[in-house]
């Protein structure tokens, strides 16, 4: 079809820019390289048990943003898992995030929440009153230093191989600290998982009459018509590929955190007793054991084998997937210049986790792409 927009890429951006244009009676091609559509939250169903595994890590819808959760809910609906995480140090199993019942736990104590609270204010002091300006003084601010060390320098280590005070406190904010025994691991209004999986969620968003998915299909190979050198200047672009790989990496290469997954069938019908385990300690050489059945309890799932999941980070290497941006100041600084050169692009739009060089959660791809519809996509054919 004569496109009115090319999407390159099928994730929860390019999906909701497809959706929306679509919907407005534009023709739109969404391309992925990916022979699947919904980028990282897609998920198949492992075909010996019967469970919904997420391919590319454990993915966990929540927001509260009330445009978002409107918009999400004409696509599926959600179930009402809340999530709760654990982890294991020196062979104990803590609650997290890092609540009153992890600080009783680790100190073996019984403090109420004002005398926990003053003995994080007394084991963070080495601070000084001083504003935190990395994950490694923002770490120690908010719980002080024994807690951090314990729960948080470990896992950010084999997480990011990067020193902590080279990282930006933002990845560590992510986590609530609370000084009650709430351990729900995300403060969000809403929370669910799509009741029939990512995967049919996904689908539909792409099921519209003036939306062609092509997959298998890299926007950088010039062998088909809607690659890159034939496209851009010619039909709007909205790109949610690598900041970098479409400027040839002319300002070098972005870092990037890549991870491997090792799934295991195991003869049980709990292996964990719960969806996620994390290990805190240095000597574990993954992060953390994804148990999927634990996400559909809802589920009428067979009971005498179970899918894990064992996730270990590295940094992306080229041609392994890029995941999490790790941000260092060199990285901030080679990105202003992709975003002088991306805004010179003529009428190609970046976003998404990939094109911003973000980490993004699904409810923030899903709001921005929302928002470049309303302020820089809609009115596009107007002059025309
Ligand atoms: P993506 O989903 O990455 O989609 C980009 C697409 O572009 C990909 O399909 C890729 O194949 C395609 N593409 C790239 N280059 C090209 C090219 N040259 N040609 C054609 N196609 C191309 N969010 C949550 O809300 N909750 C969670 O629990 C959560 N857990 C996560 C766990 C992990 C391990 C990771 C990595 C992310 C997690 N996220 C989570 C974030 C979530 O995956 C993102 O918010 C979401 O994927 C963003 O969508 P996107 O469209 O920007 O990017
Ligand atoms: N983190 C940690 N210990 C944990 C969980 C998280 O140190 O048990 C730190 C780590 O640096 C991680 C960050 O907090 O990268 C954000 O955690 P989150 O669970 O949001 O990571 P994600 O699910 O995005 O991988």
């Amino acid at each position: 079809m004569g496109a009115d927009l090319v999407v390159v890429g099928a994730g929860l951006f390019g999906l909701t820019v497809a959706e929306r244009m679509a919907s407005a009676g534009r023709r739109v091609v969404v391309l992925d390289r990916r022979d699947h559509l919904g980028g990282n939250a897609w998920s198949e169903v492992e075909p010996t048990t019967g469970i919904e595994v997420h391919r590319y890590g454990a993915h966990l819808f929540h927001t509260s943003n009330e445009r978002v959760w409107e918009y999400v809910n004409r696509f599926t609906s959600f179930t009402d898992y809340v999530h709760h995480v654990y982890t294991s140090h020196r062979g104990e199993v803590f609650p997290m995030p890092i609540n009153l019942g992890t600080i009783n736990q680790f100190f073996r104590s019984s403090h109420g929440p004002d005398a926990a609270r003053a003995l994080v204010a007394e084991q963070s002091a080495e601070l000084d009153g001083k504003r935190p300006e990395n994950l490694d003084e923002k770490g120690v601010s908010l719980i002080g230093r024994p807690l951090y060390e314990a729960f948080i320098r470990g896992y950010t280590a084999k997480q990011w191989q990067t020193d902590p005070r080279d990282l930006p406190a933002s990845i560590i904010s992510r986590l609530p600290v609370r000084f009650t025994y709430d351990n729900r691991y995300f403060n969000d209004t809403y929370e669910g998982l799509p009741t029939d999986g990512y995967a049919a969620w996904l689908t539909r968003m792409a099921d519209h009459p003036n939306i062609e998915v092509r997959l298998s299909t890299d926007f950088f190979d010039d062998s088909h018509e809607l690659s890159k050198d034939k496209v851009v200047g010619r039909v709007p672009v909205v790109y949610t590929g690598p900041l970098d790989r479409y400027f040839d990496h002319a300002e070098g290469r972005l870092t990037w955190r890549t991870l491997d997954f090792e799934q295991e069938i195991v003869e049980t019908g709990d292996f964990q007793g719960t969806s996620v385990m994390n290990y805190a300690d240095e000597d574990v050489p993954f992060t953390r054991i994804l148990e999927f059945r634990h996400f559909h309890p809802e589920r009428d799932l067979q009971t005498d084998r179970t899918v894990i999941v064992r996730e270990f980070s590295r940094f992306a290497d080229e041609g392994d997937e890029p995941y999490y941006p790790v941000n260092t100041a060199s990285d901030r600084e080679m990105l202003l210049r992709y975003r002088e050169l991306a805004a010179a692009e003529p009428r190609v739009f970046f976003g998404g986790r990939l094109g911003t060089y973000q980490y993004l959660d699904m409810h923030m791809a899903i709001g921005s792409a929302l928002s470049m519809v309303d302020n820089q996509l809609a009115g596009l054919w107007d002059e025309a």
